[in-house]
This record gives C-alpha cells, sequence and structure tokens, in this order.
C-alpha cells in the first residue's frame, strides 16, 4: 500500500495533517482518479496559491490513492471482474468466495448493521474486526498520528453526497453541527465549479446505515473531521462514470476538500502561527507492503 506525502518546509517543526484515501471499494474508479488529481493540484498550484502555501506550512498531506489494490486490479481484468467491490483476500474455511469489505472491517461497532455475514455477499465484512490487512494498516498508522492528524477523508462513489459520522444510527458526532456547517459550505462551493449538488448529512440518514467504516473509526479515535465524499453520479452510469467526466469532478471535489481545509487550517492556526520561510520540497515516501505498516 502506497502513499505520498506532501511536506513543505520540512524544518523539524511539528505540523498537523490531513489524510485522504481512495479506493477502498474496488469498483468506484472515479475515486482513485480524484486522489491523484488532489496531489497534482497541490504541487501544480502550492506556489501560486498564497493560501495553500500558508496552509502547507502548517499541514502536511498525507494521500493514499488506492487503498484495495488486489480488489482495484480485480475490477480492471475484464467485463465480468468489472463492479468488484471487496478485497480479494482469501475465503474463509466454511466458504467459497474470496473477498472483505473492508469499509466494513474497522473497529466501531464492528457487524452490528449494515453488513452480511455471507462471505459471498459484498458486505461481508470479515471474520473479525480488523481481520485484513488493509484496514490493520490504517488502523496502525492512523492511531499513531491522532494528535497530529486533523482530518480524514475517504472518497468513494457513487451518490453525490458529503457524509458526516456516524454510519451507525445510534450514535453522533459530538461535533456534529460544525462538521455540518463546513459540509454544507463545501458543497456550496462545489456547486460553484460545475453546478453539481453534493447532499450533506449523517451517513446513517442519507445513505443507509451500517458499521465497520473508515470514516466512523476515524472520528471514533478522536480525528475531529471525518468526512467520506460519496462523487458522481447519481445512479445513471453508477460506477461506470463517463470518461468525459472524470476531469469535472476532479476540479469540484478539490475545491469542496479545499475549502474545508481551510476551514480546518484557519481554525487551528488563528494566531499567526503560520508565518515562516518559504522553502518547499516534496518528499514522497513508499511504503512497498503491507507487512512494512504492521
Ligand atoms: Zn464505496
Amino acid at each position: 500500500m502506497t502513499y505520498l506525502k506532501i511536506s513543505v518546509n520540512p524544518d523539524g517543526k511539528q505540523k498537523k495533517a490531513i489524510w485522504m484515501d481512495c479506493g477502498i471499494h474496488a469498483r468506484e474508479w472515479i475515486a482513485p482518479a480524484v486522489c491523484q488529481w488532489f496531489v497534482k493540484e497541490i504541487l501544480r498550484t502550492f506556489k501560486t496559491d498564497e493560501k495553500l502555501n500558508k496552509m502547507l506550512q502548517n499541514l502536511d498531506f498525507y494521500v493514499m490513492p488506492v487503498f484495495n489494490i488486489d480488489g482495484y486490479v480485480f475490477s480492471w481484468i475484464n467485463k465480468t471482474t468489472r463492479l468488484w467491490r471487496k478485497s480479494r483476500s482469501a475465503p474463509p474455511d466454511d466458504c467459497d468466495c474470496y473477498g472483505v469489505d473492508l469499509n466494513r472491517n474497522f473497529n466501531f461497532l464492528w457487524a452490528t448493521v449494515g453488513v452480511s455475514f455471507n462471505c459471498c455477499a459484498s458486505t461481508y465484512p470479515g471474520s473479525a474486526a480488523v481481520s485484513e490487512k488493509e484496514s490493520q494498516a490504517l488502523t496502525e498508522f492512523l492511531s499513531k498520528r491522532t494528535d497530529e492528524i486533523l482530518a480524514y477523508f475517504t472518497l468513494h462513489s457513487y451518490s453525490q453526497k458529503i457524509l458526516l459520522p456516524y454510519g451507525h444510527p445510534n450514535v453522533s458526532a459530538p461535533n456534529y453541527s460544525e462538521l455540518m456547517k463546513v459540509g454544507l459550505a463545501a458543497a456550496e462551493a462545489m456547486k460553484s465549479v460545475h453546478g453539481m449538488e453534493y447532499e450533506v448529512g449523517n451517513s446513517a440518514t442519507i445513505l443507509y446505515p451500517f458499521s465497520g467504516n473508515s470514516q466512523d473509526w476515524a472520528r471514533l479515535i478522536g480525528i475531529p473531521f471525518s468526512f467520506t465524499f460519496e462523487l458522481r453520479d447519481k445512479g445513471k452510469f453508477a460506477f461506470e462514470l463517463p470518461e468525459d467526466q472524470i476531469q469535472p469532478v476532479c476540479e469540484e471535489v478539490y475545491v469542496g476538500v479545499h475549502h474545508i481545509i481551510k476551514y480546518i487550517h484557519d481554525k487551528t492556526f488563528h494566531n499567526g502561527a503560520d508565518s515562516g520561510a518559504v522553502l518547499c520540497s516534496f518528499m514522497m515516501w513508499t511504503f512497498i507492503t503491507v507487512t512494512t505498516l504492521l
């Protein structure tokens, strides 16, 4: 599993950070495209976008473009496999079907709602919470950095929504109203790009109740801002979004995410702590295998 770290002015100063991952679900191809665009846009504009440059003095960006690697590769094989959702982990002893729904495998009210224990189902949550190498890797990485990471973004498709924690209907985030306010402002900013409307609300209310997802878990461990973006469209093309929509989606999502990060940055660094010499570099860290994260 590979992630990129974008870090400006790494002079030893303790900075905060933003995490974004894409492609937890294999068939949602638009998500990895947006993650890559996000990196490209930051690198292209950080010298000319004064606000972004200031934010990079205080924030690092971690971006994982493809979370579910074997599932993603499988979805590219042919038309039969195109709509594969889960990972490709080996079947449990009592079943013949491959794969776990990695967005049901995290350790927050695991397997309590919105899952199927039939291992052939697309929402099979695994044999236990965090049973999968992918969820273990993210759990370990983020758990060590809860003081550092201010926001967790995870990108999915489709339905054009900005989801807030929690997916479980009986739990609500203590900062729900702030998340809602920021989410609505982001949706408004996104609409200004290509006119597309994104609905904002908690997952259980505007999508469906489900448990064990990464967004809920990230909020649970103390990352204050946790968002799932469900990208275009609303069902016309569904997971098979036409190529001519890829770039427009990237453009509108970049604006929405930028808006949220700006809010978080200004809230956190409001005492002029963002001054500093502009000495920029780009560092790319690569973890070749999951085991290096474990
Ligand atoms: Zn998804």
